[in-house]
């Protein structure tokens, strides 16, 4: 049809219709839903209408659909470009088909560009885009265990000891998130976090105001272990506490102790220099631990450079340190620490200190500062992955290879003779 032609609607022309749309719904076009046969979904937008058609993939090639959808769009969503249109389209579609392609793959097919790069599965996706993402859309199957994204979804009766684990350490509302964020999903997730956290009678009893932030501003390290704080807190259950918080990654030790003086504390940071190196500066307060020639030259053998002390009286301008001792004491009287209970307590607070993400550098102590995550029980709910399993199948296998021998090779051998030397020299004769 040219386009000066005019156009007329004739009786033909809506029985052709009407028997075109018949036909399309027949059972001769129209499979049933098979869940063993690939999925295709098709989705199409124009400027006035979403269209889209969800098919399955037969063995022999051919290509049958299940079932159609389409809306005409709205007024407002007439006016959004044509990439947004497209996109629309997939959610609304995906919206809609969600029983046949929910925890299944399924090729997605789109006649517009830009989207088949944008949702590419081995592309991320642009910030920009993420609410074209369906949350239905994320989930899938792995090792039997249904997935949301990477995290792990837990059926209702597990959810509670999941919160109480992630709750163990009395960790507050934003910690809590972040740490279930990598691993655990259900629906209202955050609701329930947010519940729990706030239903905890011991949070609430040690709950303070928010400390007075006094901006001191101290420079951002290059890296780890750079600058640490120093400072000491307690007595929380007969014992002192020296808190080391290493200003780069937020990575916190905290070391109980019987005795503060300078002494007891180069004791602490000498095994911690041994196990991390010296740093370039430390930072602590005025105290008497800190300020003796012995300390000073404790530091100067050690290679710090630096010795930067806050003055008497304004401990919060070691800010570092002076929020972790708060939070430390603050966690440790939640659970009710006992003197029989400190260290466990303690392993127990910093597991999870040092595994969930820090709110000033969104990323774990564990991994700025060891590079990788670390590994807790809060890793067991998720299925193992393949390359794992095979490591650990390899890992019980693995037996030490026989050693070979040569004709007329010099050995020495076990004597096995308590009275005899250990080893005898002697040469092989025959090769077995
Ligand atoms: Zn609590």
């Amino acid at each position: 049809m040219l386009h000066n032609d005019p156009f007329t609607w004739t009786p033909t022309a809506e029985t052709a219709y009407k028997e075109i749309k018949d036909f399309l719904i027949s059972p001769q076009v129209l499979i049933a839903y098979d869940p063993k046969l690939p999925l295709l979904l098709a989705t199409d937008a124009s400027k006035v209408g979403l269209g889209a058609v969800l098919s399955h993939r037969l063995n022999n090639g051919e290509d049958r659909p299940i079932a159609y959808a389409s809306r005409t769009l709205s007024s407002t969503e007439q006016k959004y470009p044509q990439i947004d249109k497209e996109a629309l389209a997939i959610v609304w579609t995906i919206r809609k088909f969600f029983h046949y392609l929910y925890a299944r793959h399924f090729i997605l097919i789109t006649d517009h560009k830009p989207l088949t790069q944008i949702l590419h599965p081995e592309k991320s996706l642009p910030v920009l885009c993420i609410r074209y993402k369906a949350p239905e859309a994320n989930y899938t199957l792995a090792a039997n265990c249904l997935l949301f994204e990477h995290r792990v979804v837990v059926p209702s009766s597990l959810r509670q000891p999941i919160l109480e684990d992630l709750h163990a350490a009395h960790l507050g509302i934003v910690k809590m998130k972040g740490m279930a964020r990598s691993f655990v999903y259900w629906p209202g997730i955050d609701a329930d976090i947010e519940r729990v956290a706030k239903a905890c009678t011991q949070c609430a009893e040690h709950a303070r105001a928010p400390p007075q932030m006094r901006n001191h501003h101290w420079e951002y390290p290059r890296g780890p272990w750079e600058r640490i704080h120093v400072d000491y807190a307690g007595p929380v259950a007969g014992v002192m506490l020296l808190i080391i918080v290493d200003a780069y990654s937020k990575w916190m030790e905290v070391k109980p102790t019987n005795s503060t003086t300078s002494t007891a504390t180069i004791a602490i940071l000498d095994e911690l220099f041994t196990a991390y190196g010296a740093p370039i500066t430390i930072v602590s307060d005025n105290g008497t631990p800190f300020t003796s020639a012995e300390f000073q030259k404790f530091l100067q053998m050690s290679g710090v450079k630096y010795h930067k002390r806050i003055a008497p009286y304004h401990p919060s301008t070691n800010g570092q340190a002076e929020r972790y001792v708060q939070t430390t004491k603050d966690k440790l009287k939640r659970m009710a620490t006992t003197p029989s209970t400190i260290r466990q307590d303690l392993n127990e607070f910093l597991r999870q200190y040092r595994k969930a993400p820090h709110s000033t550098t969104g990323q774990s102590p564990a991994q700025l500062f060891l590079g990788r995550n670390l590994r807790t029980r809060l890793d067991l709910v998720r299925p193992q992955d393949t390359h794992e399993r095979i490591l650990e199948k390899q890992q019980v296998e693995f037996k030490p290879p026989s050693r070979i021998f040569n004709q007329m090779q010099k050995v020495y051998f076990i004597s096995g003779n308590p009275r005899m030397e250990k080893w005898i020299p002697d040469t092989i004769v025959t090769v077995g």
